[in-house]
């Protein structure tokens, strides 16, 4: 099917095997933000949809369902086709995540899509090897004690806008590899790819009722998450809805995992190859339009060498090229008109407050679009809002620091902790700051390696348990202990 098709079909919600609308015939309109005009109207689920999908999602988990008979073979060949298809669809979902998101085709084909296809295939290995483990008991009576890895049944998986495929893939793929069933309800921003998604889950063969997909707004997510029939919710995006997704979720004491927001400091000491450093700064800060929750956006850089960085990164900013999707350009707009004018108005908060901005600025990049020019912030202090809070956006800020005790303290006085990252090219002091540093991943002469084996997730107020690798596994899973008596 070709984009234009799809966006001209009726977009709607995917409850059991069938698409269908609303309950109460509700729409929304999702919008390019690169033109500002409307891509296509989109079924809006109420509180009554979300009952029916996760009614249907559990009668898909049921015992003697056709999803809870699949042997785990099964499911990795089915997951495995999922990649196939991907694959196969990759230029449509590229155009589409990029119509509704902004980024550009090519960062969509290369990195989203890329990527969720590798994902399928990673966990279609895992799902052969979910074991658990025989322990030797202690006591004196003779016990043979082994441990079952079991799906945990529902799962609301509740995603953010700014790797609209890519982040409903983190959290289908492993609940599907462990056995779970999913009601995924993604961005009100971006629900297109997902919906692409569900076609071809219904195509590989997946039974009706495994993946409900439920386009809608914070309601919808909040329906989900109060709904007794979930036994998980699966949540990316601000740390603000993530606390709000805890409290909803006492009702039945649903498990929670969380990826929240970032302000990951990214430290650069003098004696870094400062040529990589300053690539990897502007990579770590402007990638994805700067909408990413792991971006480096506090640049600590040692004194010595603090005029030479700015130089580089702001250098590196100006000359980034704005266009949208198909463009020959380096950053599309950003989401939404909202984002843009949040972003802006951080800028020129900090800017009214003292900072000078050595590229960028406050100003709209563009008459049309939620154009923003890459900007970076020096003299910055510690309690400016641009330095404490989550911009999301292409802004970094630039401070000066003269010790390694210094900038630890600087860089760890944050809520959050999701990423870090250092450069310098002591392998002791490396390592060291890398332990001394509270964030769940942290990067040494490197940003954004990231990989599908590897565990992802924050410390502090950026979140709760890990995703991917096989740590992300065992978060879909309930682990059970089976003791038999055995004395003869
Ligand atoms: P962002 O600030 O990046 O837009 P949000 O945290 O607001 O991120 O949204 C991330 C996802 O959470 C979106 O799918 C959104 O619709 C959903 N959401 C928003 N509010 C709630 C809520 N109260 N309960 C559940 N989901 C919500």
């Amino acid at each position: 099917m070709t984009v234009e098709d799809f966006l001209k079909g009726d977009l709607q919600l995917l409850i059991g095997p069938d698409w269908a609308p609303a309950a109460d015939g509700r729409t929304f309109a999702t919008v390019n933000p690169a033109t500002e005009g409307e891509l296509a109207q989109v079924a809006e689920a109420s509180a009554v949809d979300v009952d029916r999908a996760v009614r249907a999602a559990r009668a898909a988990f049921e015992p003697g369902s056709p999803w809870s008979r699949t042997t785990p073979r099964e499911r990795g060949r089915l997951l495995w086709r999922m990649a196939e298809l991907i694959e196969r669809d990759a230029d449509q979902l590229a155009r589409l995540e990029s119509l509704d998101n902004g980024k550009l085709v090519r960062a969509a084909r290369d990195g989203d899509v890329a990527t969720a296809a590798e994902l399928f295939r990673y966990f279609a290995g895992w799902a052969t090897k979910i074991e658990g483990t025989t322990i030797p008991m202690s006591s004196e009576r003779t016990y043979h004690a082994y441990t079952r890895r079991e799906p945990l049944g529902v799962v609301a998986a509740i995603v953010p806008w700014n790797f609209p495929l890519l982040m409903a893939c983190f959290k289908i793929i492993p609940a599907l590899t462990a056995g779970n069933t999913v009601v995924l309800k993604p961005a009100e921003q971006t629900p297109l790819t997902a919906l692409w998604l569900g076609r071809l889950f219904l195509e590989a063969g997946f039974p009706p009722g495994v993946v409900n997909i439920l386009p809608g707004f914070g309601d919808t997510g909040a329906a989900l998450v109060a709904h007794p029939g979930v036994d998980k919710v699966a949540f990316t995006g601000s740390t603000e809805v993530g606390k709000k997704i805890v409290a909803a979720a006492a009702g039945n004491l649903k498990k929670v995992s969380l990826e929240l927001g970032g302000k990951a400091p990214n430290i650069i000491f003098a004696d870094a190859d400062l040529e990589r450093a300053v690539a990897g700064a502007a990579l770590g800060a402007f990638f994805n339009e700067g909408q990413c929750c792991v971006n480096g956006s506090r640049l600590y850089i040692e004194r010595s060498v603090y005029d030479e960085v700015v130089a580089g990164i702001s250098e590196a900013a100006r000359s980034i090229r704005l266009g949208s999707g198909t463009d020959e350009a380096d950053m599309g707009p950003l989401v939404s008109a909202e984002q843009h004018d949040k972003v802006l108005g951080y800028v020129r908060g900090g800017l009214a407050a003292g900072a000078l901005a050595a590229a960028g600025g406050g100003e709209r990049a563009r008459p049309v679009g939620y154009f923003v020019h890459p900007t970076v912030l020096t003299s910055v202090t510690e309690d400016m809002p641009v330095q404490r809070e989550e911009i999301f956006g292409p802004v970094v800020t630039a401070v000066a620091f003269d010790s390694q005790e210094e900038v630890v303290a600087l860089a760890n006085d944050t809520r959050y902790g999701l990423a870090a990252g250092v450069w310098t090219r002591d392998i002791g002091r490396a390592h060291r700051t890398a332990a001394a540093l509270r964030a769940g991943t942290v990067w040494i002469n490197a940003w954004h390696a990231d990989d599908v084996t590897l565990p992802r997730g924050g410390y502090k107020e950026s979140g709760w348990g890990r995703e991917l690798g096989s740590f992300g596994l065992d978060d879909f899973t309930e682990l059970k202990t089976v003791v038999t008596d055995i004395t003869p």
